[in-house]
């Protein structure tokens, strides 16, 4: 088994060019390799047979948990009937189809069609050419600028690694490129003036929104991008009363609202969408992750009615949308979409993330939240992480060199528990399968204590 591994590891060193991988210590075997290959519910199996507990569901994906024949099934049901057919010019296939209408069901009541592609990223390329469109078609040739936030994650492609605000996916890419600007991230934790409540924080951020769309000129200005609960960029949720004041300040100046759901959405948060969560009225949604659980790649951009009409109209104006992908609304793809959505209806999984999800971080919060070098636990539904500080009252970071996440991150894989070691910033990121037992949230938390104290005393 071993020297199985060592050649395959070879193998990977040699030929595989990883994503968000050090290339160098990599290809030079200075990194580990670990060959995953096979996986139930939350746990994961390597190639040497070592066990170890997902508590980060893939990369906040496998939301059914792993293993469900349901849904393998399906997708190889759907292969032997009808591996792909296109959806260009009105085709479609039936999968597909009633997978549409199962998003549109659960999505919020003003939402009204669904353009699939096969990743989060794809998705919000297709967000920011429905935006540009919609105002060519609107004659506002002038407002095409879309603001993003600091420490928003919406892909790694060339917009969309424009409109992530994290200086990883930016530097040496020549990203950000216009039309592309960033506001303040909703960080209440990370507040400039800490004299803040969290409410004062949230009118300070939709000030600051309001300013930089003044300042940039309202007429110029299509759209306004954030995750519900940032991910990526720190795993945290917004301030009290942050989407209310936003959305006023989106709706004065006739900015369109995109909710990135990649993570959020299909019940991450403990409700189907963060949209309803926060009371958020987007004008576009952007679904991937969980709409599958990951057996397949699928996401989606779900359009509210307003905007469908102007689409539209611009359709009789200038013809067919000049925008597809070959494999969008792929039927192998849409078959795992409807199994999984069935399954997290039958399973009841979204009431299973409120339950097992408060007493996870409830079990966090008592178990590190005082901890001297804890900053900060957060999370919601189930999604959380914790921030590690040099000096909790002062709110002093620890230089990025010392690894300080990252290495708390190894001890925890050490002892059978996958975290996160969020990319900026000192974050032990946690986002489990919504099938996470009682049993293995306590695991969860019992093995974090114990990486921290390894690392940090
Ligand atoms: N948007 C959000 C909020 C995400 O978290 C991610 C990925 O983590 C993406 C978009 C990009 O999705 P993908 O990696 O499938 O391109």
């Amino acid at each position: 088994m071993l020297d199985r591994n060592n050649e395959l590891g070879a193998f990977d060193r040699d030929h595989f060019f990883h994503p968000s991988t050090h290339m160098g210590t990599h290809a030079r075997g200075e990194s580990p390799t670990r060959i995953i290959k096979t996986a139930k519910n939350a746990t994961i199996v390597d190639r040497d047979g070592k066990e170890s507990l997902d508590a980060f569901a893939g990369l906040y994906c496998v939301n059914a948990g792993y293993g469900r024949t349901e849904i393998a099934d399906a997708i190889a049901k759907q292969a032997h009937e009808l591996a792909y057919y296109h959806a260009y010019v009105g085709h479609g296939t039936e999968v597909s189809i009633r997978l549409a209408k199962m998003i549109v069901d659960r999505a919020p009541d003003h939402m009204s069609r669904v353009y699939f592609g096969l990743s989060g990223s794809d998705a919000n390329e297709t967000n920011i050419k429905l935006v540009w469109y919609y105002n060519n078609v609107l004659g506002r040739p002038e407002k095409k600028k879309i603001i993003s936030r600091w420490r928003g994650y919406h892909g790694s492609g060339v917009m969309t690694g424009s409109l992530t605000g994290l200086h990883l996916f930016h530097n040496a890419f020549d990203l950000p490129r216009a039309p592309i600007l960033h506001t303040e991230a909703p960080y209440y934790y990370r507040r400039p003036n800490r004299d803040q409540s969290e409410e004062e924080f949230a009118t300070w951020c939709a000030d600051k929104l309001e300013e930089m769309i003044l300042a940039e000129g309202p007429e110029t200005v299509a759209a306004f991008i954030g995750e519900p609960v940032l991910g990526t960029g720190g795993i945290v949720p917004p301030p009290a009363t942050y989407w209310e004041k936003v959305q006023a300040v989106l709706d004065k100046y006739d900015v369109l609202l995109i909710a990135d759901e990649v993570v959020t959405g299909f019940g991450r948060l403990g409700s189907m969408f963060g949209s309803e969560h926060y009371g958020m009225k987007p004008d576009l949604i952007t679904i991937a992750k969980g709409l599958t659980s990951a057996y397949a790649p699928l996401s989606g951009t779900i359009v509210g009615k307003d905007m469908w009409n102007v689409l539209v109209s611009g359709s009789d104006q200038l013809g067919s949308i000049g925008h597809g992908w070959t494999y969008s609304a792929h039927p192998i793809c849409a078959a795992a979409g409807v199994a999984n959505l069935e399954l997290i209806d039958n399973l009841d999984l979204i009431e299973n993330v409120k339950t097992v999800g408060a007493r996870f971080r409830n079990g966090l919060q008592d178990a590190l939240g005082d901890h001297a070098n804890v900053g900060e636990v957060r999370g919601e539904g189930l999604i959380a992480a914790v921030e590690f500080v040099k000096d909790r009252d002062d709110r002093v970071f620890f230089e990025a060199d010392e690894k300080v996440g990252a290495r708390i991150t190894a001890a925890l894989a050490e002892r059978g528990v996958i975290g996160r070691a969020m990319p900026q910033g000192d974050i032990l990121g946690f986002a489990p399968p919504f099938c996470l037992t009682a049993e293995e949230a306590d695991t969860v938390v019992a093995k974090a204590k114990e990486a921290v104290a390894s690392v940090l005393g």
